[in-house]
């Protein structure tokens, strides 16, 4: 059977239509099968980071995104008096990707500014409608059986990607399992519209109150949210009851500032599945792993997936690289998840803390860090990649390569281009690369090193000397049939300068 398309990705949420994007500019044939008809509309991610705000640059959705998102430059956990337990700053301020470092959105528009960009791709086509019933996988691709309008639909693909959410049903039929992580709360989220921004709070909150542990955070779009614990005893039907929704919002004091858009009732979990890749089929976003939101990382992580799977799967495809590349995928991004859960995971259970006596002592051991200077003014850094596609030797490998912006605002990856990218110091007197020259040019005074080669997915293949990092790198890929993707002979499509 012909193959129908190079990859096939099971829904059509934020992770597989960013993965659809970046695959299409790389030439991939791709195809989205997403069982709804339309864009998922109940209220779910409400923050992105600079670092995600960078890969939907990449896939041409960030400035559409910036316009409707809001920015709140602190992030305050307080306990039942109103006291500061803990307080992030400088989230309006410019992170290492290059964009705010935390962005407060409406999960369904970043979505469709998504999907709008992925309509443009000439290789890579939505299928609305089309739900994965069965698939079987054999040593050259994967035979996919859908549901669609018309029929069942058999779709042959080289590689068959699941990003169709938690439940996962290509997780399941690959029999891949879970490590759960032994986080499990049920809290109610509300949506609201908001009339009168002024009697509504500008940070963003957490209140750290035994009787009824509470979120309050911006949201793009003309929206807020609040997220309410749900206590022992308490039933989702109670809590979702219109009157009891008042009630809870009552000391917010917003009665004719808001109006109720949407509740939903969540529980709140943290899992990682075991297996990211089980032969030509790979698991993506919350098919591969699922965080409590209080770190705002879940559609992060799904965007990072994208981002590090997009450029292998890619090269791969076209026959210039191995297809073990495909193998860095999980142990690369495994660390970074594992970071964020752990941080979520950790503000989760200072908030979700129900006993007087536990939040009394938690209440107390934060006051003392705060009087002491002890405690952290923002979230920390994720870990950088140690395992995997990097030239682990050399000073810097693995790190993160932060986006430098020129004085006239232009970002640096719009005029590096999609591949890799070999830059050193000599380059920064070249016409294109000058305008970043002062930020380059720091980042190498603090590595110390002469020459950087750049993932496509801004991750530090290594440093050193530029001819010693190529001869590494094209060792590191393997070279394909079409004399490896490195294209040494067009300086401009890989080398900045
Ligand atoms: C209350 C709440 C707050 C959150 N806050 C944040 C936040 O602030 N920041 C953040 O980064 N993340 C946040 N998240 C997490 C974020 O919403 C998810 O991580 C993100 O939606 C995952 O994207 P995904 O594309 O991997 O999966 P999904 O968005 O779940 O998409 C999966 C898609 O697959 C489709 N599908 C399923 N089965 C099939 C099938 N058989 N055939 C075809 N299609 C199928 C589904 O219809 C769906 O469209 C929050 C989540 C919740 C619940």
């Amino acid at each position: 059977m012909a193959f129908d398309c190079d990859v096939l990705v099971i829904g059509g949420g934020p992770t597989g239509v960013t993965l659809a994007i970046l695959l299409a500019q790389r030439g991939v044939k791709v195809m989205v099968a997403e069982k709804e008809p339309d864009i998922y509309p109940l209220p779910r991610a409400a923050h992105i980071d600079h670092e995600c705000m960078r890969i939907l640059q990449e896939a041409g959705a960030a400035d559409e995104v910036m316009k409707t998102s809001r920015c709140a430059s602190r992030y305050d956990f307080l306990n039942a008096r109103g006291e500061i337990l803990l307080r992030f700053e400088g989230a309006d301020r410019i992170g290492p990707g290059g964009w705010p470092a935390a962005n407060m959105i409406h999960q369904p528009s970043v979505e469709a500014a998504l999907r709008r960009s992925l309509a443009m791709q000439g290789s890579a086509s939505l299928c609305s409608e089309w739900e994965l019933t069965s698939f079987d996988a054999d040593g050259e691709g994967v035979t996919a059986r859908l549901a669609a309008p018309g029929g069942e639909r058999l779709v042959r693909a080289r590689y068959l990607v699941g990003a169709d959410g938690a439940r996962s049903p290509v997780r399941k039929a690959a029999s891949i399992t879970f490590e759960d992580l032994n986080f499990e709360e049920p809290w109610l989220v509300v949506d609201v519209f908001v009339d009168d921004y002024a009697r509504l709070p500008t940070a963003n909150l957490q209140i750290c109150n035994p009787e009824r542990p509470t979120t309050c955070v911006l949201m793009g779009e003309g929206r807020h949210r609040w997220e309410f614990m749900i206590l022992p005893g308490e039933t989702a039907d109670q809590v979702s009851d219109n009157a009891f929704i008042d009630r809870l919002l009552e000391p917010w004091k917003v009665k004719g500032a808001v109006r109720i858009e949407r509740t939903a009732v969540y529980t709140f979990r943290a899992r990682i599945a075991r297996e990211w890749r089980k032969g030509r089929v790979l698991l993506a976003g919350d098919a591969a792993h699922q965080t409590p939101p209080f770190a705002g990382q879940g559609m992060c992580s799904g965007l990072r997936d994208a981002a590090n799977l997009a450029w292998k799967l890619a090269a791969v495809v076209d026959g210039n690289a191995d297809d073990r590349l495909l193998d860095t995928y999980q142990p690369e991004r495994e660390p970074n998840v594992r970071a964020t859960i752990a941080m979520a995971i950790m503000m989760g259970r200072m908030v979700c803390t129900t006993s007087k006596w536990s939040a009394f002592l938690r209440d107390m051991k934060f006051k003392l860090g705060r009087m002491l200077g002890k405690l952290p003014a923002g979230p920390p850094g994720y870990p950088p990649i140690t395992e995997g596609l990097i030239d682990p030797g050399s000073a810097a490998a693995g790190s993160y390569f932060p986006q430098a912006i020129a004085a006239s605002g232009e970002r640096f990856d719009a005029c590096r281009g999609r591949d890799y990218c070999l830059l050193s110091r000599a380059d920064l007197a070249g016409q294109s690369v000058a305008p970043f020259a002062a930020q380059l040019g720091a980042w190498f005074d603090k590595t110390g090193a002469d020459a950087v080669l750049i993932r496509p997915d801004h991750y530090v293949f290594g440093t050193g000397h530029p001819e010693a990092l190529m001869q590494s790198w094209n060792r590191a890929i393997s070279h394909g049939p079409r004399g490896g993707w490195v294209d040494v002979a067009h300086p401009a499509r890989g080398h900045a300068g």
